[in-house]
């Protein structure tokens, strides 16, 4: 039968079952038996994720990437490209027209993804940033530009208030460029996971609690999965991940993006400088990365800013994908790592 857990904390559900899994066991000569199949819901996106066991699907060397990332010729954010092939925003929109910090830019993203979008890269002097030199540095100076962007334009459009700043690194993550980039969405109307969020918040908010993610924080504060806090910003593995070796930060800088200041793009450039040398050590290579917004009632929800980064499967040419149909058709990850073996390996670092 399965053993259901559940931890109640501030409103928030942490609920663990054990699915025994039957299968033949290799040591008993293929005798059935029962392994532990741990299912977790998420308490804020409702989201499931099972922790198989025996299964070693994490790679065991890193991918040698200098084929893929070899410039070849042409690239809009390569030095010799991008003051020609990139193109500025209105002064009306984005006063900067092009958003500079020291070797970030932020430009308009020619394919719109939403009604105001944005690329940018981190380093506009080279093709390719390995991830073990995605420093505190860089991270902070192309954080600061769209951060930047996305104060803009909610200056320009008031409307446009739901905003996101996020990442694909190398193809597994969907990248179409290899000169390592991130972007920004700004809409009338939210992300589907950012509809989730703030309607959690919401509801949160009707049964007469607090603010949901602080709330979080707090309920996972002295447990196995908090990482550590830097400033404002509180950085945790989440209960039940929606990807590989996820990581979230809490920013508790203000209710929405356009209220996060130069401290607080430090904080989660300092965290993400560490998770990604993590990544490194671990031999993975590819990541996506969301930093949402709470939309227009983000303040009145009491809703904060949400940091969640995944790895990506890794860029080698046969490695399998991260995603099997569980992922991508159940909403559901099935994964070997735990967010206590996360959380505990980065506790080291912060
Ligand atoms: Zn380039």
């Amino acid at each position: 039968m399965a053993e259901v857990t559940v931890r109640e904390v501030n409103g928030l559900r942490f609920e663990e079952r054990d699915l025994r899994g039957k299968v033949p066991v290799l040591a008993d000569g293929g005798a059935f038996g029962e392994i532990p199949l741990v299912r977790r819901v998420d308490p804020i996106f409702g989201t499931g994720v099972r922790f198989i066991s025996g299964a070693k699907i994490q790679p065991e060397s890193r991918a040698d990437v200098t084929e893929l990332t070899a410039s070849d010729g042409f690239c809009p954010f390569c030095p010799d490209f991008h003051e020609k092939y990139t193109f500025p925003f209105p002064a009306e929109m984005v006063p900067e027209g092009k958003i500079r910090r020291n070797r970030a830019l932020v430009v308009p993203n020619i394919i719109a993804y939403s009604t105001y979008s944005a690329v940018g890269v981190y380093d506009s002097t080279r093709h390719f940033v390995p991830m073990e030199e995605l420093d505190a540095n860089l991270l902070h100076d192309a954080l600061g530009a769209m951060l930047q962007f996305v104060r803009d334009i909610r200056s320009y459009d008031s409307r446009a208030s739901y905003s996101s700043i996020n990442a694909n690194y190398l193809p597994p993550s969907g990248s179409s460029l290899i000169h390592p980039h991130l972007q920004s969405s700004n809409d009338h109307v939210p992300l589907a996971s950012q509809a989730v969020l703030i309607e959690r918040a919401r509801r949160h908010r009707r049964e007469g609690r607090g603010l949901l993610l602080e709330d979080y924080v707090e309920a996972e504060r002295e447990g196995p999965r908090y990482i550590g806090r830097l400033g404002n910003a509180h950085f945790l593995a989440p209960f039940a991940p929606s990807g590989f070796r996820e990581v979230w930060a809490v920013l508790g800088g203000g209710a929405d993006l356009t209220d996060l200041g130069d401290e607080d793009a430090t904080a989660l450039a300092e965290g993400l400088a560490m998770v990604l040398a993590a990544y490194v050590d671990w031999n993975l290579g590819s990541f996506n990365f969301a930093l949402t917004g709470g939309g227009p009632e983000a303040a009145a929800l009491g809703l904060n800013p949400l940091f969640r980064i995944v790895a990506r499967s890794n860029p080698d040419p046969y490695y399998r994908s991260d995603v099997t149909y569980f992922e991508r058709l159940y909403g559901e990850l099935m994964v070997d790592i735990t967010p206590e073996e996360t959380a505990a390996e980065l506790r080291q670092r912060f």
